[in-house]
């Protein structure tokens, strides 16, 4: 099976069902990335500050694939906002994952409190401009910190990463981010468990013959958005990859985005500053 790609606004194509390794801990990533590699996941979504870029490392390192074969997201976390730590806090996290380019770097959260994340996007910025990071994007970023963005930036970020489920549909941000020609890429995107006691989808996932992370990888991926699933169990693995060899109808698809609440399970990137 083979995944298929989304084209960022800046040319570069990044496969559209990803792996996310958020809460797997340093010593367990490499395993668990080794198997979704041979799942035939290839995209990996990471970050600084869950401290397992290591083991993503090792597993990359370990495995047979060539590194342009894969695509290798990480972020910077909202300590390193000032211009040299930025700088600094990217090169920890290529020496840590064992690679001398990322192929999508973004902004972990705005943390707009502390003002500083249009300093944080001007490393961004260069590091893009030395190639030394294919893509560059944000995550947590609500429409008027992409718009504070744009004021004074060129760079149009290639990647929004936002909390996106059935019960919280976040929108505007989606909106806002297609009006800019930037990605939507959904974390949580099964609700970080949430959605498997919900009836509805039961109901839906009875009717297609398919799981509930089937039906809800399904619907995500029929919207157009990038998609990064967790689990460490290789079966399960292997079910969320599954899901290219059926279709949900409109009215599935309608059911679904019924289920919005606007009430997020995560934190609010408007007050959320990293502790
Ligand atoms: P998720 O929505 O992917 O849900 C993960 C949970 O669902 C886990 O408990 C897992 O065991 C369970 N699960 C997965 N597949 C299953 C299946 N087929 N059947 C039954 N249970 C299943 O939540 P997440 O891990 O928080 O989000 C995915 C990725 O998004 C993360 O790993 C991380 O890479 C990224 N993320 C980013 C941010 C951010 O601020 N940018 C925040 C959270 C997560």
């Amino acid at each position: 099976m083979t995944v298929p790609n989304v084209t960022l606004n800046n040319g570069v194509t990044m496969p559209q069902l990803g792996y996310g390794v958020f809460q797997i801990p340093n010593e367990d990533t490499t395993q668990a990335v080794k198997a979704a590699l041979e799942t035939g996941y290839r995209g990996i979504d990471t970050a600084a500050i869950y401290g397992n870029e290591e083991g993503v490392g090792r597993a990359v390192a370990e495995s047979d694939l060539n590194r342009e074969d894969l695509f290798i997201t990480s972020k910077l976390w909202v300590d390193s906002f000032d211009y040299d730590d930025a700088l600094r806090a990217f090169d920890d996290s290529l020496a840590k994952l064992g690679t001398d380019y990322l192929d999508l770097y973004l902004i972990h959260w705005p943390v707009p409190t502390q003002g500083k994340y249009p300093e944080a996007w001007r490393a961004l910025e260069h590091l893009y401009a030395e190639g030394r990071v294919r893509a560059v994007g944000v995550s947590n970023f609500q429409p008027e910190h992409l718009a504070r963005l744009a004021s004074d930036s060129d760079l149009v970020p290639a990647v929004n990463q936002v909390e996106l489920h059935p019960t919280f549909a976040n929108t505007a941000v989606e909106e806002a981010n297609t009006a800019s020609g930037i990605f939507t890429e959904a974390w949580g995107p099964l609700g970080q468990g949430a959605i498997f006691t919900n009836p509805y989808l039961a109901d839906i996932a009875a009717q297609v013959g398919r799981s509930v992370a089937q039906v809800v990888i399904r619907w995500h991926m029929q919207q157009g958005r990038i998609v990064i699933p967790k689990t460490v169990n290789p079966k399960r693995m292997e079910e969320n990859f599954t899901v290219f060899d059926f279709e949900l109808t409109d009215d599935h698809m309608t059911a679904i985005n019924a289920l919005d609440t606007g009430v997020r399970g995560g934190a609010d990137p408007e007050t959320f500053e990293g502790k």
